[in-house]
């Protein structure tokens, strides 16, 4: 296997509920979705059985979603239960929030009731700072005085994330949801794309039932309202369901915009196998006077074009391809170039 087990590994970094670790492809690493939970801040600590199982895969599903739609995301595929393939990016350091329906901090700093559907959507930036207690930001602090985004990038972050509401608030509702706020982390890969990054799962939304306003989110645990877990189950249940409905370009999977790739593998015995085929020719050539050739294989080369999302998801399935079928791992080594 080319990945190794998580258990082994040391992450590159620990969050509240996540551990990213990297991969043998430098742009790839890898979730673990943790069962344990926190909240104000990591003051209230916990676990929530069967969570990280239910984020990463609810995760992959509104993912997967999403990229249907052209929002592009920094998830790959899920890998485990547990475990999703993503690609490397640098996160801003902002909490890109967004609400529909008055709850939370909104009603806490201005005295709403919860529950008042607001006017119209409010996207609003915190700082992504724990010590701080992910304080509200103003552009003008974003810009000038962070310097993690400038205006542009905000206007862009801002109209991606108003999008990516209507797209949810639309899905949820058909399956009597109401998606009341939540929460967005952005970042960039090594060629400055704007990816959306983080999870998508009941621990950063807030979602109601429609007709019983019954929280299936993490408020459960927050507000210590018992059945965490069984929120957490539903609001799995309700995304499939919502699946199933949606049309058929959605159910195939077929990716929304793909590339075409050129794939070049280079197949060579590994260095401490016997290569009759390859002593051979180096005794012919030795024979032939030139005695200058030491250490000479014979391999394969295997070309092929690939139609892929990205050149990271092509990547990985060409690794995976090498793994189950193209090399031997045992006793071959391979080289993959892709562009
Ligand atoms: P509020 O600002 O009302 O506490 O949260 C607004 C929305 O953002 C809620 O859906 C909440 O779950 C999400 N959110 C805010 N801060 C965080 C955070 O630090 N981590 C996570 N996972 N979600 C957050």
């Amino acid at each position: 296997m080319f990945l190794m087990q998580t258990t082994t590994m040391k992450p590159i970094y620990s969050g509240k509920a996540k551990d990213l670790f990297e991969t043998e492809t430098p742009e790839v690493l890898r979730a673990y979705f943790r069962d344990s939970a926190t909240a104000f801040n990591a003051q209230k600590k916990g676990e929530i059985q069967n969570k990280g199982k239910v984020n990463a895969t609810m995760s992959t599903l509104l993912f997967n979603l999403l990229e249907q739609d052209g929002i592009k995301t920094h998830f790959i595929k899920q890998i485990a239960d547990n475990e999703l393939l993503i690609k490397r990016v640098k996160i801003i350091p902002l909490e890109v929030i967004v609400r529909n329906i008055a709850a939370g901090s909104l009603c806490k700093r201005l005295g709403i009731k919860e529950g008042k559907v607001l006017k119209s959507p409010i996207v609003e930036f915190s700082y992504k700072n724990d010590e701080l207690g992910d304080p509200l930001l103003t552009r003008a602090y974003i810009i000038n005085a962070l310097e993690v985004a400038d205006n542009k990038t905000l206007d862009i972050i801002s109209e991606r994330t108003l999008k990516i509401n209507e797209i949810f608030k639309e899905f949820f509702l058909n399956v009597g949801i109401k998606v009341v706020d939540f929460k967005l982390e952005y970042g960039t890969d090594k060629d400055s794309n704007l990816l959306l990054a983080d999870e998508l799962s009941p621990d950063n939304f807030r979602f109601w039932d429609a007709k019983t306003n019954e929280k299936l989110d993490k408020d459960r645990f927050r507000q210590d309202l018992g059945n965490v877990e069984g929120a957490y189950g539903e609001m799995l249940k309700r995304v499939k369901e919502g699946l199933k409905n949606e049309p058929a370009r959605r159910r195939t999977g077929e990716p929304a915009s793909s590339q075409s790739y050129n794939v070049r593998v280079q197949i060579l015995p590994k260095a401490d196998i016997l290569d009759p085929q390859g002593q051979a020719v180096e005794k012919a050539l030795k024979s032939l006077s030139y005695s200058e050739v030491i250490d000479l294989k014979i391999g394969k080369e295997i070309v092929f074009k690939l139609k892929s999302e990205s050149k990271e998801k092509a990547q990985v399935h060409v690794k995976e391809m090498c793994e189950k079928l193209l090399a031997n791992p045992v006793i071959e080594d391979y080289k993959i170039e892709i562009d």
